[in-house]
């Protein structure tokens, strides 16, 4: 038997896999008749397919928050703007009743037209918003009847699926008993396909150079989503070898799960908190589920988005108060909205900007806002009073602090909400700590004069690396630059603890980084206080603190600090 090189591609989501290919062709729909007869019964077609379209993607964001959760189901929110966007709309209808176009061309014709806009901007946030408007555009165009949806070719036993690329909702809509694997040509670890097999616990490789063939199909296969291979027809050597992998990575997977509300204490005894990443109420429940010690990062952009205005203070409290409720008394630390250029919010007028990373988001846009900011403090205090049976552990924090500035002016504003309470006679939660989050380089430079106006510290490792490297976080032809054990980044880290320790306060870290396994044993070695991760990771991180001792832990920090490189780095702790 054959035994190919590996293809080697970008490691998006761990574990192994060991099946038959499946090949997924695009299902694009072609469209047949581009003249129409009848423009009116043209547009009716529309206006159904529409219709149809936004139940279809209401339904798909539901199954995403249930099968995977609240953060990757936004990605269909995002689906659903452009069936709002009236300019995107009346393209339509111009193609129909000016063009006498037929609905399905109508619709290909304003999707082209629209898609070189977004593409011409050469933001890489618009061009990925120009792929999602293609899937929109074949899901409008489908359901207009221009076939494809029925022909689709389903998955019938286990397999490795293997893509040019896969939109959120084909990822999504794959029976999960038959997903053993998912490798694609293109995305970086943080495209949407790669959330989503993290979320689905499905190994997966992106950026893989295969050629798609057809007799490729049914041909067996390994990957590995540690090492970002795909071997294709495999010696049986290989195979065996991948076998004790898979058994190995689904039996420590099993063991960490069955241990997942044991706390994380080191073999010398220093106890560390292991909390959760969570974007709602859906999330705070997983979180839970999953052995989560409470809340380190409670994203609040969930309940701005999708919808016509902003949510009233009642609205927030309640929203708030759930989660406080499923928490119990556990650390809720709850972030003050991070919203701006980048995700845009129609009621809130943002405009484009050439660079929305670096632009109007977060602190920045909450600044020039205070009815929002204040609004947003004065609920989430008074959601912390909400909860009569036990005491909340309230914690808020800022997103996207660069400057002193921001600090004073959040801190004036929390405690101006909390006098407002007090005179209004309304319960609040009055033990709140405040603390921002790290994630922007100054911030770290700056993390000992910062210490001393905060209670605590959250490092944000995904905007700091991007920052720190000046790497587009979402740039998939740099994404393989986008590391967080860059040695630069791990410097700032140990400044930011450092620096909080030296003030008497805590420090945690909620960036991917804090739920990679890999960097427990510098990130413990720094003397990090808390980490925080999307719920699924909890179980393997507990596992990987128990293994380790905090002394030898902190001779690893300090070797690892001492290399020059990201890949000297990540050799080191892979031994
Ligand atoms: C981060 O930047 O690391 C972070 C946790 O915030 P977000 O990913 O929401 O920007
Ligand atoms: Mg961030």
């Amino acid at each position: 038997m054959s035994n190919p090189a590996p293809i080697q591609g970008l490691p998006a989501a761990p574990g192994v896999a060991i099946g038959p290919l499946w090949i997924h062709w695009p299902d694009e729909v072609v469209v047949e008749r581009a003249q129409a007869r009848d423009a009116d019964d043209e547009w009716r077609r529309i206006l159904a397919s529409i219709e149809q379209s936004r139940q279809q993607l209401n339904e798909l964001r539901d199954m995403a928050e249930a099968k995977v959760g609240a953060e990757e189901a936004a990605i269909f929110e995002a689906h659903l703007m452009f069936l709002e966007d009236e300019e995107f709309i009346s393209t339509i209808r111009q193609s129909v009743f000016s063009d006498r176009l037929t609905a399905e061309a109508g619709v290909e014709v304003a999707v082209a037209k629209y898609a070189e806009m977004l593409l011409a901007l050469e933001d890489e946030y618009f061009r990925a918003r120009a792929a999602d408007l293609k899937d929109v555009g074949q899901r409008l165009m489908r359901n207009a009847g221009g076939g494809g949806s029925g022909a689709r070719r389903a998955l019938t036993q286990p397999s490795i699926i293997v893509a040019d690329d896969l939109s959120p909702s084909e990822t999504i809509q794959f029976e999960r008993q038959f997903v053993l694997g998912i490798c694609t040509m293109r995305g970086g670890p943080t495209s949407h396909v790669a959330i989503l097999s993290r979320g689905l616990g499905v190994p997966a490789v992106v950026s893989a150079q295969v050629t798609l063939d057809a007799s490729l199909d049914g041909v067996l296969a390994v990957l590995d989503g540690e090492t970002g291979t795909l071997t294709i027809d495999p010696d049986g050597e290989t195979i065996g070898a991948a076998q004790t992998r898979r058994a190995k990575w689904l039996s420590t997977r099993a063991r960490a799960q069955s241990v997942a509300h044991e706390p994380a204490v080191t073999r010398d005894g220093a106890r560390v908190e292991v909390v959760a990443n969570i974007g709602n109420q859906r999330d705070a429940i997983a979180a839970m589920d999953n052995g989560a010690e409470g809340v380190g990062l409670f994203r609040t952009e969930f309940l701005f988005m999708d919808r016509a205005s902003l949510p009233t203070e009642v609205e927030q409290i309640e929203a708030y108060g759930e989660i406080a409720r499923i928490l119990a008394g556990r650390p809720l630390v709850a972030r003050m909205l991070d919203i701006g250029g980048d995700k845009p919010v129609p009621y809130l007028d943002i405009e484009h900007e050439d660079n929305p990373f670096l632009g109007w988001r977060a602190i920045r846009m909450l600044d020039r806002r205070e009815d929002i900011y204040l609004t947003q403090f004065r609920a989430l205090l008074r959601a912390g009073a909400e909860t009569p049976d036990f005491k909340c552990d309230l914690r808020i924090m800022l997103p996207m602090v660069s400057t002193m500035l921001e600090i004073e002016r959040g801190r004036e504003l929390f405690e101006r909400a909390q006098a407002q309470l007090r005179a209004e006679g309304l319960p609040f939660a009055e033990q709140t700590q405040f603390g921002i989050m790290v994630e922007v380089p100054s911030a770290a430079l700056m993390a000992r004069e910062f210490a001393s106006q905060v209670d605590f510290f959250s490092i944000g490792t995904n905007d700091l690396t991007q920052y720190t490297l000046a790497v587009d976080r979402g740039n998939a032809k740099v994404a393989s630059l986008a590391s967080p054990y860059h040695p630069a980044v791990l410097r700032l880290i140990k400044m930011t603890i450092d620096a909080a320790h030296e003030h008497g306060k805590w420090c945690g870290l909620c960036g991917e980084l804090g739920g990679d396994a890999l960097a427990a044993p510098v990130l413990l070695g720094l003397g990090l206080d808390e980490f925080s991760m999307s719920p699924s990771a909890i179980p393997a991180l507990k596992a990987a603190v128990r293994e380790r001792s905090r002394t030898d832990c902190v001779e690893i920090a300090r070797r690892a600090l001492s290399l020059a490189t990201t890949r000297q780095v990540i050799d080191y702790l892979s031994v």
